[in-house]
């Protein structure tokens, strides 16, 4: 039996994979939800899953979660950071789920990395920020990292076995690979007039047409911001350089991605556009289990189709391209300037075509040093949010 900590537990990945551990009770156990303040949602899931440590980042959100849980329950609240790096470095966990949204999940998924746990990675934005260290621990530790995001977990499903057992330190070219197709439906805006996304509404940014996601990656996938942090992610888990890299607009989500080799082959990996696929074969991995979703029907799909990004109507998915090719500081930077645009747009502070100019402002500005640790990173990191926070004041 695998026992698991969720970070992220009451998000939308969180809910998945309670979902597919509630598919398949004899072989995972809840050890640890981690969420940041929901304490409604925290209280639900204790009581559904009972897990042993239910932790709450914020301090009030935590006090406020022990005086509603029944005690019968026995469950033990815990908040703050040490707290949640001794949770995900505990001896009774042997997998950890990175699902906490944006920098916030960096520093507990590389500890629960650290400490040589499965680590199953869907908070693309701690690979986004710190690359080059986090294969470093991965290695260093004997971490096994498999990827939750559906773009790479399709990759990874369309790849020979020691290239898989080798994620971050593959040698692609060598297993016979000439390119990686990264797929993107587009989002929602894909067809809209281009005069009209200055007035898009967050309302009209979340409505994903195939996935239900968490507000941030949605808006992400509105702006295709969301490939370009997966074109970083891909970067670092294939380690592999932008020329071995496509992005292809496929608008029905059928195909997550697909390997092509120098042969001629292309492999794809499909299926309905669930998370609880990939999350299902993560945990189960090199296994299969069931996960609930249904099987794929060729005949309601129907068609396929494939286009090219336009880089006019998506500016994010350039700017993450040409950060990617500059370096981690960049990387670093973009991504913080991103989490404070999308958080303006989602208060309704800035309009949607403005998230791209606060991105782009930020990677032209901040001046970018080495970064060797994982304090050079926060301390970017931060240095941005301050900017990008004074940019917004300046365009508002
Ligand atoms: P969400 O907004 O639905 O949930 C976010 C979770 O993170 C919540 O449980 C919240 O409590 C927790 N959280 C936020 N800040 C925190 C903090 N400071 N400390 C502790 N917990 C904190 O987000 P989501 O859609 O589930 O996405 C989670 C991650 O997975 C993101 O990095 C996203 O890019 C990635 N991802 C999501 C999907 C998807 O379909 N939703 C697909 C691929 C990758
Ligand atoms: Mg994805």
């Amino acid at each position: 039996m695998q026992s698991m900590v969720i970070l992220g537990a009451t998000g939308s990945i969180g809910a998945s994979t309670l979902s597919v551990i509630s598919v398949n009770p004899l072989a995972y156990r809840v050890y640890g939800l981690v969420a940041n303040t929901s304490v409604d949602k925290m209280l639900a899931l204790c009581v559904a899953h009972r897990p042993k440590v239910a932790h709450m980042m914020d301090e009030a959100a935590a006090k406020q979660l022990r005086t509603v849980l029944p005690a019968m329950l026995n469950i033990q609240v815990t908040t703050g950071i040490n707290d949640l790096l001794g949770l995900v470095t505990a001896a009774e966990v042997d997998t950890v789920m990175a699902a906490i949204v944006g920098a916030a999940g960096l520093v507990p998924t590389l500890e629960a990395v650290k400490a040589g746990k499965r680590v199953l990675l869907a908070n693309k934005e701690a690979l986004v920020m710190s690359g080059e260290l986090f294969i470093e621990a991965t290695k260093r530790s004997g971490a096994v990292l498999l990827p939750v995001d559906s773009e790479h977990n399709a990759i990874f499903q369309c790849l020979p076995q020691e290239v898989q057992a080798n994620l971050g330190r593959c040698d692609l070219t060598a297993a016979g690979i000439s390119h990686i197709l990264l797929t993107g439906s587009g989002g929602p805006f894909l067809r809209s007039e281009l005069a009209m996304l200055e007035a898009m509404t967050p309302a009209q940014a979340c409505k994903h047409p195939n996935w239900s996601m968490g507000p941030k990656i949605s808006v992400d996938s509105a702006t295709m911001m969301n490939k370009g942090l997966e074109f970083i992610e891909a970067r670092w888990l294939f380690n592999t350089g932008a020329e071995q890299l496509k992005v292809v607009i496929h608008p029905q989500s059928v195909i997550h991605s697909m390997v092509q080799y120098r042969d001629g082959s292309v492999i794809a990996q499909m299926g309905n556009p669930d998370m609880r696929t990939p999350i299902a074969h993560c945990m189960a991995y090199p296994q299969r289990i069931h996960s609930g979703v249904e099987p794929l029907d060729f005949f309601k799909v129907g068609q396929l189709s494939f286009c090219e990004p336009d880089y006019n109507r998506f500016p994010c998915l350039a700017l993450a391209m040409e950060a990617c090719a500059q370096g981690q500081e960049a990387t670093t930077v973009l991504n913080a300037a991103n989490e404070i645009a999308v958080e303006a747009f989602l208060l309704g502070q800035i309009g949607f075509t403005q998230i791209a100019k606060v991105n782009e402002a930020c990677l032209m500005t901040v001046p970018k040093r080495p970064m060797a640790t994982i304090d050079d990173i926060l301390a970017l990191d931060a240095q941005t949010r301050i900017y990008a926070r004074e940019t917004l004041i300046s365009i508002t």
